[in-house]
């Protein structure tokens, strides 16, 4: 049996920032992934700067060279793609474009970012190995039969096996002993669905200004497409919160973009992916000797579905409690639900659509994505860039 301190399901931001953290405190500590590195993510891959701020990213090291790729491609650096704005509108409409003096975002490929993170977070790394077997004894889990440890932090993204299991656990019997926080994971809330495809830029695709994504939402404001070149690849998808109508939507949106000559080749086949966000999640946090970090508790942000910051603060803020904690049981842990909702604020903040109910949603809201003001000061500064709070320190 190989031991540690805490034991760590998924090597995503959440799972390597809380490791790095971990790590630097003296923690043994392990993390495991069902995937081998470089792995794809479907992800449009925009970072905020706080996230490069929090993370203490050298930009310069970062960029100088290349060990994340899965195959060959174009360039032999990391991507990071400085972001000065967005085009705003809604898909079959208008647009405004949006600019700032200075990079408010950047672009980076997940294949590569998750692969850097993951490997100078310090832990050991066990990748390629899904968790299948979790068993939790008075003094600690043993995973797979044969890693052991006092502690164990679910991040294994949407279909995380430890949420699944700490779901289980509470919408089983009201009288049971786990003193974890009460709330029940939402079964009824939706999720994000996204489908998305990211490949090498063609020739024709010159004219797309890289610095400039294209933020597109559907007429409905269930959901919105986005079309960014980041670099030498192009990366174009569309998340929503209703599944039945995505095919639709995507075909409209690639549509879209052909008419404005923004898309001519042909484009590989599709990617998709689930997640949900928090202002829907009701977040199940933390139980005996367990604690959940980023899509695993449904922490994305609700309007932008950005979820690498609320990935990263929550694997920092766990492996704070984790160091701090007295004991390792419920009470003790609670610490966590505090801080977390203390800085994403409580679940069911506004989004547009809590906003302007029903008709006026309809009526008003495309027009608002085309008004600048609006779009600058509420839909970017606001909702999607959150530039009003500062980076998590760290
Ligand atoms: C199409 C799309 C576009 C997005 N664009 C953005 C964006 O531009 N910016 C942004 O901030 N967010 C974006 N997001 C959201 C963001 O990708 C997620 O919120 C983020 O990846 C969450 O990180 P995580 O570490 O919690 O989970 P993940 O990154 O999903 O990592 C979870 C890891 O757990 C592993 N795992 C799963 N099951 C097991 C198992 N049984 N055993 C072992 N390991 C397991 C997986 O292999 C995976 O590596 C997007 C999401 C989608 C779907």
């Amino acid at each position: 049996m190989d031991r540690y301190d805490v034991i760590i399901v998924g090597g995503g931001p959440a799972g390597s920032s809380c490791a790095w953290k971990l790590s630097q405190a003296g923690l043994t500590t392990l993390v495991l992934d069902a995937k081998a590195f470089p792995r794809v993510k479907p992800c449009a891959g925009w970072i905020t700067p706080q996230v490069v701020e929090t993370l203490q990213l050298d930009v310069d090291s970062y960029r100088s060279e290349n060990r994340g790729n899965p195959t060959d491609e174009p360039d032999s650096r990391r991507t990071w793609q400085p972001i000065h704005g967005f085009r705003c509108g809604v898909i079959g409409g208008r647009s405004v474009d949006v600019r700032y003096d200075h990079a408010i975002s950047f672009g980076i490929r997940r294949c590569e970012f998750d692969t850097y993170l993951l490997h100078r977070c310090g832990a050991s790394l066990r990748l390629g190995e899904p968790v299948e077997q979790l068993q939790r004894d008075p003094d600690g889990w043993t995973v797979n039969a044969r890693y052991r440890a006092p502690m164990l932090v679910g991040a294994g993204g949407h279909r995380c096996p430890v949420a699944r299991m700490l779901g289980e656990e509470t919408s089983g019997s009201s009288n049971s002993s786990d003193s974890s926080n009460s709330a029940k994971p939402d079964r009824s809330a939706p999720v994000v669905v996204a489908r998305e495809v990211e490949f090498p830029a063609p020739n024709d695709c010159e004219r797309i200004d890289p610095t400039m994504p294209h933020l597109y939402f559907c007429e409905d404001l269930l959901g919105y497409g986005w079309c960014v070149r980041k670099g030498a690849y192009l990366n174009i998808g569309l998340g929503r919160t209703d599944h039945r109508s995505l095919p639709h939507h995507v075909e409209q949106f690639v549509d879209f973009l052909r008419r404005r000559n923004q898309l001519q080749c042909e484009l590989p086949t599709w990617m998709g992916h689930a997640y949900r966000l928090y202002e829907h999640a009701a977040p199940r946090l933390y139980g005996d000797r367990v604690l959940l970090v980023g899509d695993a508790a449904g922490l994305a942000y609700p309007v932008s579905g950005e979820g690498i910051r609320p990935a990263v603060e929550s694997g920092l803020l766990a492996a704070a409690v984790i160091q701090q904690a007295a004991d390792y049981r419920g009470e003790s842990l609670a610490e966590y639900h505090r801080l977390l909702t203390r800085r994403l604020g409580m679940p069911r903040q506004p989004g547009i659509e809590a906003m302007l109910p029903g008709a006026w949603m309809n009526f008003l809201g495309p027009r608002l994505l085309t008004n600048r003001s609006f779009c600058r000061h509420v839909l970017l500064d606001k909702w999607f860039l959150h530039r009003g709070q500062a980076a998590l320190a760290n």
